[in-house]
């Protein structure tokens, strides 16, 4: 059995359901999770569907690799948040249409609804465009994520952290949501924005939200 067989086998089905929920198309995401010595990591251009547990790439911080697969060409800022955040233990990078669609106007996602406090502040912001797979993209994100969760890429999508992998997924789901309902409220008119104390409020109130595995999936009702 390959090391980490559950975790190979997680991020598959995690893949496999973000493009079910439409929130990813075809190849263009990826996921790394954390393990012991380094990363998991996607392949570089393997489909989804035909993905198998031996395709999911381990990857140490100095960027070494082994496997009969290439990682993904975004393992750049995979690596440097898993260097840099140790209190991360999954990076989820989508190309989901809303995201997308707002970075290619080079907006940030402001605080149209309270859900964004799951992001840990009043905005996702949205990093300068750059070329995919560079230094310098990795360099902006982990800048962004200094103190959020998500962030946008102009003209290319989003990431989005977590402490484990179906944290960072429940997150991406919720990012998506935002971006999808701020593009709607802005067809119709200006969307109001809640203050910057009432996040901080929410965000309280999420420290203690419901019981046990409930906690880390915060929102009302
Ligand atoms: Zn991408």
């Amino acid at each position: 059995m390959k090391d980490n067989e559950d975790i190979r086998r997680e991020i598959i089905t995690t893949c496999n359901f973000m493009n079910d929920r439409n929130i990813n198309q075809g190849t263009s995401g990826n996921i790394s999770v954390r393990v012991d010595g380094g990363f998991l990591i996607t392949p570089s251009g393997v489909p989804y569907a035909e993905m198998q547990p031996d395709d999911i790439v381990f990857m140490k911080i100095d960027a070494s690799h082994s496997g009969p697969r290439k990682p993904s060409t975004e393992w750049r800022f995979h690596r440097d948040i898993m260097e840099k955040k140790p209190e991360v233990g999954c990076t989820i990078h989508l190309h989901s249409m809303f995201c997308t669609s707002l970075s290619i106007l080079r907006r940030e996602i402001p605080a149209v609804h309270y859900m964004i406090a799951a992001v840990g502040g009043p905005t996702v912001p949205c990093v300068p465009y750059v070329t995919w797979g560079t230094q310098q993209l990795a360099d902006y994100i982990v800048d962004a994520l200094k103190d959020r969760l998500a962030c946008l890429l102009s003209n290319h999508g989003m990431v989005c952290v977590g402490p484990n992998l179906k944290r960072a997924a429940w997150l991406a789901v919720e990012v998506e949501a935002l971006a999808a309902q701020y593009w709607r409220a802005l067809q119709v008119g200006v969307p109001h924005v809640l203050p910057d104390a009432e996040i901080a409020n929410v965000m309280e109130r999420f420290k203690n939200y419901g019981q046990g595995d409930d906690r880390r999936n915060p929102s009302c009702c």
